[in-house]
């Protein structure tokens, strides 16, 4: 739908995104992770855009130009979870959605080709108590109780499926309640198990993250309408009210009409979004594995308890990944330049105020995991594959890996309220992979003042209060989240050391 003919945006929109139409000539996508590729290739395949010119620019290894997104976006990884599973059924329908393409693999350029998609099923578990979390909290750290828990998540979800797949006896056929920990051991098929209660979802899987980025880089370089350019953003350029361009740290300016900001968890290094969303770092670990075992593990399902956080997906390749989605921790960092403010007429985001920020191991070659999250890992191994052989064998890489993480959960896929030609696609907040091939579609329907009517509320820029506005923190509390929320990366390696 052209954007002219487009329903008028949601009030959080506000009225200066209307001031867009017609449709701009250029366009700067920041970042080429799952939010950023996939506008790439939803704006080159729309006629409304067809005049529209697009440029992607990522902070992607100068040692390997023309490779996208960098090895430490989110998006790049041995794996991802594709699961219509979720404890809201505006996601679980969109699930239902990206699935649907997911399981196209008839020709060799279909996304669930060459291995990209494997449909292993998916338990997913909870416990009726949940352990207490390893790391201590700091003293002036606030302990929340989670308004819904790991096992409430579960079983509202395992209802949404159950409700999806009643369209369809095959698919419901293909999804078991799995009542004590002896049924999820069954179903696990390791001889371990993990839960106390949980189901199983023959009609998940999971996705090679980094070959399916290839793939949807090169459906991007396809369309023959997108310029990719390496190099990193250092501000947002700006005329009044206006936002005009970027700036690279070589001195470069990226000039457009349009400035789609999908830097991920780094986002709030370019603009202040205090309250809205905060960058906090997960932790997995990898093992490798013999052919013998890789076999053995062949049928096994993902399996992922929402208590704990802990998850292990089937291996590939001889590798084995065991990861957890949690609070994670936050890395308050002092910028050098300060993130576009809130509006116009806000001085710039004192530089002494921390944000939380991505510290990985392409910065930061040294880093490691906090000896707690190493633990942690070690245990789901030794609680969901018990064998004595994989018991202690050492990890071969261990990786932080950074969600930007929004109160809810939801996304945060808008125009943003206060500077014209800024539109914001980021808050993943964990989970945003699998929709890989339907999420840049909705986020071009945003732009175009379309957003489905399901997530109108939820992807929206938020109105925050004042006490949200100055917490460096952001607490996701979706139900999915396990572990202590606001704890820093520094004083989790801290504790180990
Ligand atoms: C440990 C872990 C496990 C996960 N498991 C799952 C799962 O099982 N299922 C699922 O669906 N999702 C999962 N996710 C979430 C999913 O991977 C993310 O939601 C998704 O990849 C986020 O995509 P993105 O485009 O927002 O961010 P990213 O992929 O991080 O992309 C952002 C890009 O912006 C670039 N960038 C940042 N700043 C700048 C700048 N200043 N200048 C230029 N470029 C810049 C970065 O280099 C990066 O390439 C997981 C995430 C993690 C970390």
């Amino acid at each position: 739908m052209a954007p002219s003919a487009a329903p008028s945006a949601p009030a959080s929109s506000s009225s200066l995104s209307s001031q867009q139409l017609p449709p701009p000539s250029s366009i700067l996508i920041i970042g080429s992770g799952v939010f950023g590729l996939s506008t790439a290739l939803a704006l080159a395949r729309r006629d409304a855009f067809s005049q529209s010119s697009i440029t992607v620019v990522d902070r992607s290894d100068s040692s390997q130009p023309g490779r996208f997104p960098a090895l430490d976006a989110a998006s790049v990884d041995t794996s991802r979870i594709i699961r219509a599973d979720y404890a809201d059924p505006a996601y679980t329908a969109l699930g239902d959605e990206a699935q649907a393409q997911w399981r196209k693999q008839d020709k060799p350029t279909d996304l669930g080709a060459h291995g990209r998609y494997h449909e292993a099923g998916l338990l997913l578990v909870g416990d009726e108590t949940p352990p207490a979390p390893a790391v201590a909290a700091p003293p002036s750290e606030e302990v929340l109780k989670p308004k819904l828990t790991g096992l409430d998540y579960a079983r509202i979800s395992w209802s949404n499926v159950v409700s999806l797949a009643s369209k369809d006896p095959e698919l419901a056929a293909r999804i078991h309640e799995l009542p004590g920990p002896e049924a999820i051991r069954e179903a696990l098929g390791t001889g371990g198990s993990s839960g106390s209660w949980g189901y199983i979802n023959h009609n998940s899987g999971w996705a090679d993250a980094a070959a399916s980025m290839a793939w949807l880089v090169d459906q991007v370089k396809q369309t023959g309408r997108v310029s990719f350019v390496p190099g990193t953003v250092v501000s947002l350029e700006r005329s009044g009210d206006t936002v005009t361009g970027a700036q690279l740290s070589d001195g470069r300016v990226l000039s457009a009409d349009l400035v789609v900001l999908a830097a991920g968890a780094w986002t709030g290094a370019l603009v202040d979004l205090a309250g809205q969303a905060v960058a906090t770092g997960q932790v997995l670990g990898y093992i490798d594995i013999t052919e013998d075992e890789q076999e053995k593990l062949a049928k096994m399902p993902v399996i992922l308890n929402l208590s704990t956080g802990l998850f292990i997906i089937p291996p590939s390749d001889h590798v084995l990944k065991t990861a957890r989605h949690a609070y994670g921790y936050i890395n308050p960092t002092i910028v050098a330049n300060p993130p576009l403010p809130l509006s116009p007429d806000q001085p710039p985001t004192q530089t002494t105020s921390p944000i939380s920020l991505p510290r990985t191991a392409v910065t930061d070659p040294s880093l490691t995991i906090p000896a707690e999250a190493a633990a942690d890992l070690r245990g789901a191994l030794r609680e969901m594959i018990p064998w004595p052989a994989l018991h202690d064998r050492p990890f071969t890489k261990t990786r932080l890996c950074w969600y930007s993480d929004t109160p809810t959960g939801d996304f945060l896929i808008d125009y943003h309220p206060h500077w014209r030609g800024l539109f914001v696609a980021t808050g993943d907040s964990g989970h945003a992979f699998k929709f890989l091939p339907v999420i840049g579609d909705k986020v071009v329907d945003c732009i175009a003042h379309n957003r489905p009517v399901d997530f109108r509320d939820k992807w929206a820029w938020k109105v925050t209060d004042a006490r949200a506005r100055t917490a460096v923190s952001v607490v996701t509390e979706d139900g999915s989240r396990s572990g202590r929320a606001g704890v820093t990366l520094e004083h989790a390696l801290a504790e180990g050391s």
